[in-house]
């Protein structure tokens, strides 16, 4: 029993940036081959794809949308064409925002619950014929789905939502041999609350660092760790569990 994943085939959504990127790099460097996707073009799908390069291992980084269903089948389709079986599978493609309840448009609500929780619903269902006995399905939800976090009712929802459909698969599922996980971060060092302003963000700082037993943010790396545990023959025998990864909050 290890961490290695050599011979093992990976999807992560969302891995151009982030906590996904962290994910990436860190199967690849177990040793599995890894597909991921994203959705803008730019420099940090053309930096990944760079840095997968450097390693062994036919990696794939393509451009698709997993809010759409276009967009999972050609992602699904790239995993159909290079393996018969996926034995790692992280739906991690998520989006926030911060609007007032009172405020919230029915548009705003649709777009998160539309990334973050349809999302992996088509992924996790599109996947299931290539799913097998020992495959590991990890899910990135958040600790905020749990305690609530003003202004970001969609996207703790959408993240509540997860760990609900986790359960659920897992007893529906797990028959078959297969392992249905979420990871929840508290809050990780990412581009995350980018629309703060300056004097919002320092509350924001304040507010979380206080709250955090180990008294830092996250890293992705540290994210990516759980992730990995939870790939690999290391948990086999655990399943249905939401893994808080947030510095003792
Ligand atoms: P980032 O915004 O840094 O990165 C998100 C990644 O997902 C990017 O590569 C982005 O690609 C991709 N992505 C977003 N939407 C889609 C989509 N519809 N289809 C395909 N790819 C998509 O996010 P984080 O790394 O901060 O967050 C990753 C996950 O962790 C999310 O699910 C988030 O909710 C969760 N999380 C994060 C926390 C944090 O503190 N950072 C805390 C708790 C949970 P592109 O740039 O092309 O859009």
């Amino acid at each position: 029993m290890d961490l290695r994943l050599e011979g093992k085939s990976a999807l992560v959504t969302g891995g151009t940036r982030g906590i996904g990127r962290a994910i990436v790099l860190a199967l690849a460097d177990a040793g599995a081959t890894v597909v991921t996707c994203y959705r803008t073009e730019g420099e940090a799908a053309e930096s990944l794809a760079r840095e997968l390069k450097e390693r062994s291992g036919e990696h794939a980084v393509v451009r698709a949308d997993v809010g759409t269903a276009e967009g999972v089948e050609t992602v699904l389709a790239e995993c159909r064409d290079r393996f018969e079986t996926l034995d790692v599978l992280v739906n991690n493609a998520g989006v926030i925002s911060q609007v007032p309840f009172a405020q919230l448009p029915f548009e705003e609500w649709e777009r998160i619950v539309t990334t973050n929780l349809t999302g992996p619903f088509m992924v996790i269902s599109k996947s299931l014929p290539l799913l097998r006995e020992g495959s590991s399905v990890i899910t990135i939800g958040s600790r905020g789905a749990m305690a609530g976090i003003p202004l970001r009712g969609h996207y703790t929802a959408s993240k509540a939502g997860l760990v609900g459909l986790n359960r659920t698969l897992c007893k529906e599922l797990g028959g078959k041999g297969i392992r249905f996980n979420v990871v929840a971060p508290g809050v990780i060092d990412t581009s995350e609350p980018e629309e703060l302003s300056e004097e919002q963000r320092a509350a924001y700082n304040e507010r979380y660092l206080r709250m955090m037993a180990l008294g830092r943010f996250g890293r992705p790396e540290e994210i990516a760790g759980a992730v990995l545990f939870l790939a690999s023959d290391l948990s086999t025998y655990v399943t249905g569990e939401t893994l808080h990864v947030d510095g003792g909050v």
